[in-house]
């Protein structure tokens, strides 16, 4: 008799799980893996050894996870389609020259498609470092998508010296609007996918990329999702100590969180706003377990105050870095793994300078 429950049980929970793989994925998402070197030899914060790559590529096979184009993704969530969980975008910043030589065939090899986004004025200067303009044509050929990431990347949040706000547009256009240029002119119409250098964005920059009509890529980490705004794309990083394969699952199994609104929206802090604190609102909390709803800052871990049932804030109990952070936030699904949002910071020093 127990043995036939359990064989009706474990019936039951297998046409449950065939079901659960064709019911409509409530909170549908992408997530954005980010690299810039595959090499040995570069610096370990921003690499992956080309073993390592491709381990992360056996894994994404091996696990059964859809590794999708840019534009596939971006085409997805402006139509609000219901995507499956496991679908991944690849991509790279900055277009080193080892991304051919130590990725690009094992990509090739495994089917997957990726974006790299490159600064035009950078490869152009410097061709012993960075892809040229022949071997992007080579790569955008073989299942690459070559997108902006800035003519010169500069500090683009950053002002200048004494400069104006004519001056600072006008600096704006130059590094996205015409390194755009020089990509369509290389390699025909590309999406206008821009990556911020530095990850550095802020509401008068995503303004203008509005304006000018494009997506801006960020380096906060979260799915990138319907809820995601259009000029503040998260991605996780998967270079530097972010390669390891056992966090990384983590960050790769999870789903955004339905966030309608945030605060602060804008990542540029006062060099006195220590302790900024979070604001998130959400549009709903079904299959989220809010009570386990915990947000980290550094190695601090950071209890939510719920306003109401959808709104929930938390201040960082010790001070935030000086230069770039983030606090990011979870809570398990009923589903599996974690809804994951994170909010981008950038706090100056006393001379509004932060290091690179
Ligand atoms: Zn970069």
């Amino acid at each position: 008799m127990k043995l036939l429950i359990y064989s009706l049980t474990l019936a039951v929970l297998l046409s449950q799980s065939t079901h659960a793989a064709t019911i409509e994925n409530t909170y549908p998402g992408v997530q954005v893996l980010q690299y810039h070197h595959v090499s040995e030899t570069t610096p370990a914060v921003t690499s992956i050894s080309p073993e390592r790559f491709e381990e992360h590529l056996r894994f994404l096979k091996e696990n059964d996870f859809n590794v999708v184009s840019i534009e596939q993704a971006a085409q997805w969530i402006d139509e609000g389609a219901n995507i499956p969980r496991k679908t991944v975008v690849i991509t790279f910043d900055d277009g080193y020259a080892n991304v051919l030589e130590n990725a690009h065939a094992k990509l090739k090899e495994y089917k997957f498609p990726y974006a790299v986004f490159v600064n035009p004025d950078l490869l152009e200067a410097h061709p012993s470092a960075y892809m040229s303009w022949e071997q992007l044509k080579t790569i955008d050929a073989e299942g690459a998508t070559i997108v902006n990431h800035g003519q010169t990347h500069d500090h683009l949040i950053r002002r200048q010296e004494n400069e104006s706000e004519a001056q600072w547009q006008a600096r704006m256009k130059y590094d996205v609007v015409s390194a755009q240029q020089a990509i369509d002119e290389q390699l025909g119409e590309q999406p206008k996918y821009f990556a911020y250098p530095y990850g550095e964005y802020g509401p008068e920059l995503e303004a203008l990329l509005s304006e000018w009509g494009f997506k801006g890529f960020a380096q906060h980490s979260g799915a990138w999702s319907q809820w995601s705004p259009d000029t503040a794309i998260p991605r996780f990083p998967a270079s530097g100590r972010y390669a390891n394969l056992e966090t990384l699952s983590v960050k790769l199994n999870s789903l955004p969180m339905a966030v309608s609104s945030y605060s602060p929206a804008n990542p540029l802090l006062s060099n006195s706003d220590k302790r900024p604190k979070v604001t998130v609102e959400l549009d709903k909390t079904d299959g989220m377990n809010t009570d386990a709803l915990r947000c980290f800052a550094g190695s601090d871990v950071l209890e939510p105050t719920w306003d109401t049932a959808h709104r929930f804030s938390v201040t960082p109990v010790n001070d935030i870095p000086v230069g770039r952070s983030r606090i990011n936030c979870t809570a398990p699904s009923a589903r599996g793994g974690y809804h994951w949002f994170s909010v981008a910071f950038i706090r100056p020093d006393s001379e509004g300078r932060w290091p690179d």
